[in-house]
């Protein structure tokens, strides 16, 4: 059909494995030692030990599987399926908007019950810890986005949450706590007096008003110090949390074959990676192994563009310096980028699976401004009428730019994004934005030099 706006699943279409890269990584991890993870004290390769103590054990196998398939438990099919297969969307009134040749198309995670992709990792994160009889799961949040879909995925598998939230975002944006106040989770303003490191904070400074790496910090001690009781999750940069979320593009690619359509660029914004990798890595395997061309674009902010400007190298996961140390673009782990309004994309470093690829040249890498980005989300939201996250505008932006391109040239090329969610819960954003108040950020070059000077000294072979 040619006039055709979405391409839809039906429930039995939904993938039943997940794509692992790890045996399809164009890279000699002796050779670059991309994928080791060190001890952040003795600078070693860790034990499965040290990672037991704070991660699900299946989780931690499928760090190290080498099987490209891996089933998706049937549990966590059965949870998917409250909104999964999600649509792909032609952005036919985008084109039209764009007078461009180009077919645009979106993947939409937005339609998730917490708004973003998030719970695709959630969901298989938290059904693990329940099959290892745990309590619950000690986690972080900054604006709230993983602090939901966490809460929502402990609920489902009747788990503890308790989750430590960047207090400026506790204060200044109550309705994520209300969500997850509402899925039976506690929601504490971070840096609290709960944990060592809080009351360290504290005492140094009464008004603090948080950091994610402190949060990070807080949520990671509370786990490690409660006899197994608590597992910690995170929502991104780890190889089974890129892993989970490549549903998405199994599900596009699908979608498709239906539309008769394969594309050209498939673009997704970056924090620490997940949507990005969810979305492109099963095209990328198609790049590997079918000698398909598909150009793979990972957008960025200019106020924290670790691809575009960070330093491929060791560096610790967070601030206080008590996650592992992994080989990543990074701008240092005492970067604190500029208050944007993309909260999500405000992490110093990225995932080790997406560095190695950039640094190979399976992947393109660009930085896009926060007043670029939110026009090109209310170019989006007048044709398509959705609000998108302020993460996503990035990849939409950089869609826009392409499509304007082809127009220029007059070549019709067939672009994808992924839409990791909607903007309901920004529009104090949306509103900074049409009032004409939000800052462009130039690249921060001294601030990420003077930050690039605490880096870990790491001698490893092949590093
Ligand atoms: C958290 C978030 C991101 C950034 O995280 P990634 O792991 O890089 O995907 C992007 N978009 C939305 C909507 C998010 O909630």
């Amino acid at each position: 059909m040619s006039d055709q706006n979405k391409y839809v699943l039906t429930e039995a279409d939904l993938p039943k494995e997940w794509y692992n890269i790890n045996p399809d990584m164009p890279v000699d991890p002796a050779k670059t030692a991309w994928n080791a993870v060190l001890h952040p004290a003795t600078k070693e390769p860790v034990t499965p030990d040290f990672l037991a103590v704070l991660f699900p054990m299946r989780f931690i196998g499928e760090a190290v599987s080498m099987e490209r398939w891996i089933e998706i438990p049937e549990p966590v099919r059965e949870i998917y399926k409250l909104w999964r297969p999600s649509p792909l969307y032609r952005a036919r009134r985008l084109e039209k908007a764009l007078d461009t040749p180009a077919h645009i198309y979106y993947k939409y995670e937005g339609v998730s019950p917490v708004g973003s992709h998030k719970p695709n990792t959630a969901i298989p994160q938290a059904f693990y810890a329940k099959e290892e009889g745990v309590t619950g799961f000690t986690t972080e949040t900054g604006a709230g986005q993983w602090g939901s879909a966490m809460s929502m995925a402990c609920n489902f598998f009747d788990l503890e949450c308790h989750v430590y939230m960047v207090k400026v975002s506790y204060n200044q944006k109550p309705y994520r706590r209300i969500i997850m106040e509402t899925f039976g989770a506690t929601v504490t303003p971070s840096p609290s007096n709960k944990t060592q490191y809080g009351q360290k904070v504290l005492a140094d400074n009464p008004d603090s008003l948080g950091s994610l790496g402190i949060a990070i910090s807080e949520a990671v001690e509370a786990a490690a110090t409660s006899n197994g009781k608590y597992k910690y999750s995170l929502g991104s940069v780890l190889g089974p949390v890129l892993m989970h979320q490549t549903i998405i593009g199994l599900e596009a690619i699908k979608q498709f074959d239906m539309a008769g359509e394969y594309p050209d660029m498939v673009i997704g914004c970056v924090g620490g990676g997940s949507n990005f990798a969810g979305f492109t890595f099963p095209f990328i395997h198609k790049n590997l192994t079918e000698g398909q061309k598909t150009r793979v674009i990972a957008v960025e902010p200019t106020a924290c563009p670790s691809l575009t400007k960070g330093k491929y190298t060791f560096d610790y996961g967070d601030t206080a310096q008590m996650a592992p140390i992994v080989k990543m673009h990074t701008l240092g782990h005492n970067f604190v980028p500029e208050g944007i309004h993309a909260g999500g994309l405000r992490y110093h470093g990225m995932a080790p699976h997406v560095s190695a690829l950039v640094d190979s040249g399976h992947i393109e890498a660009v930085a896009l401004d926060q007043v670029d980005t939110f026009e090109g989300a209310s170019i989006f939201a007048r044709a398509e009428g959705i609000v998108p996250a302020p993460e996503s505008a990035h990849a939409i932006r950089a869609a826009i730019n392409e499509a304007l391109k082809c127009k220029e040239e007059g070549v019709k090329k067939v672009i994808a994004f992924n839409l990791s969610g909607h903007g309901l819960f920004d529009l104090g954003a949306y509103d900074e934005y049409m009032k004409g108040n939000l800052k462009r950020f130039e690249y921060p070059a001294e601030r990420i030099t003077e930050s690039m000077k605490e880096l870990p000294e790491v001698t490893l072979q092949g590093a």
